[in-house]
């Protein structure tokens, strides 16, 4: 018979080699906002059993062991957890840190820990949800994170949309191929309509307010809402004639200390703090927050989280290796300032490869936004 599907062993496999962690450690943007959040938290932190999702050189686990944790899991599938391990040791930190190798899907922990207090992990992707990692970790949550008042952090991952000029895109990747040496190699730039396309934008690039395609809550969200159909609408706020080749995807990540959400009818005021960004909301969101760890000291209580620590992977925020995600448009659009763009947006994992995405767009254009709708125009990405 057919041999099984593997998607792992060459996923698993791609992280032991060291320079995709040095990629992600050096991301500074990254980086800074877990140590931020980790370390200065210690009432959150201080005798936690903390779980470390794909805890790759171990980084973060040092961060909460650091922070107090009583007892930090590191689990990782893939070879770098021998060096994790390693880290653990030469930095004295094997009592506090311990590192499985394993999935987290089938990995146990120790007789006697039921549960743990926090799930940190950094399991974000390309565009959020490329990897797929994200399932695992909401596996993790389901199996392992005690049932009230455990957290994750991060607490939300908030997927944007927005219209982008793209003129340097197109430059680079299209245009690019029409002149080589004299000669017309244009055919290369064909592919181009289908595939997503990661890189930077500047901010003078985009050209409307972004649209929230995806709010999620890791305290709450199920796999099956990763897969999801989202209408948009974005209004161009370009003051001239612009033509639009793409539309720009990218996400906020917000780390709060109580597993709370951001609604999003709550204004984000985004400040920033050396190299941390912080997002200022008031009054704190949405839901009362879920029934906190009663053993939790009531400074944290009390605390009103006004500030919490987040940052943002968009053209207006400093480049991170995520970079952004560009969709093309075959069709460039021509806008004027109140020109609308709205249609369905819909997101899967690949059918050949779940650690894929295929992502359909469906939009239709508008002079502004009660004139008549161009006809549907369908793309489809990989
Ligand atoms: N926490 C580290 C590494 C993040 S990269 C840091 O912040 O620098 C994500 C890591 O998760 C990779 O090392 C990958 O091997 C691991 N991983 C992904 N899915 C996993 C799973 N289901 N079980 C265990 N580890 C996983």
């Amino acid at each position: 018979g057919e041999a099984p599907r593997d998607d792992d062993t060459h996923y698993f496999l791609s992280y032991e080699y060291n320079d995709i962690h040095a990629v992600m450690i050096q991301d500074k943007v990254r980086t800074s906002s877990y140590a931020s959040f980790i370390l200065t938290n210690p009432i959150l932190f201080r005798d936690a059993i903390v779980l470390d999702v794909g805890c790759g050189t171990g980084v973060l686990s040092l961060f909460a062991a650091k922070s107090g944790a009583k007892h930090v899991y590191a689990v990782d599938a893939s070879g770098i957890a021998e060096k994790a391990e390693k880290i653990v040791r030469e930095n004295g930190l094997q009592d506090v840190v311990t590192v499985i190798r394993g999935k987290v899907e089938e990995i146990r922990l120790p007789d006697g820990v039921d549960h743990v207090d926090i799930i940190i992990s950094e399991w974000m992707g390309y565009a959020l949800l490329y990897e797929s990692m994200l399932d695992s970790v909401l596996l993790a949550r389901d199996r392992f994170l005690r049932p009230n008042g455990g957290v994750m952090a991060p607490s939300q991952c908030r997927m944007m949309l927005a219209l982008c000029e793209g003129n340097e895109i197109v430059k680079d990747r299209v245009e690019f191929w029409d002149d080589i040496y004299g000669f017309d190699l244009s055919e290369m730039a064909q592919s181009i309509y289908e595939d997503a396309i990661l890189d930077v934008v500047s901010p003078e690039s985009v050209v409307s307010e972004p649209y929230l395609l995806k709010d999620l809550h890791l305290q709450t969200t199920t796999s099956r809402q990763l897969e999801f159909t989202s209408p948009f609408s974005l209004t161009s706020t370009s003051p001239m004639r612009t033509k639009i080749h793409a539309l720009v995807l990218y996400f906020d990540t917000f780390f709060t200390t109580t597993g709370a959400h951001l609604s999003p009818d709550v204004p984000v005021r985004i400040i920033k703090d050396g190299d941390v960004t912080l997002a200022e909301v008031w009054p704190i969101a949405g839901k009362p927050p879920p029934k906190r760890r009663a053993s939790l000291s009531p400074g944290l209580k009390e605390r009103e989280e006004k500030r919490v620590i987040s940052f943002s992977t968009g053209p207006t925020s400093q480049p991170t290796h995520w970079m952004q995600t560009l969709f093309l448009l075959k069709d460039p659009i021509l806008a004027e300032e109140g020109t609308v763009v709205s249609g369905t947006f819909y997101c899967k994992k690949s059918d050949f490869n779940s650690r894929e995405l295929e992502v359909e767009i469906h939009y239709s254009v508008r002079k502004s936004a009660d004139a008549a709708a161009s006809e549907v125009i369908v793309q489809m990405y990989k």
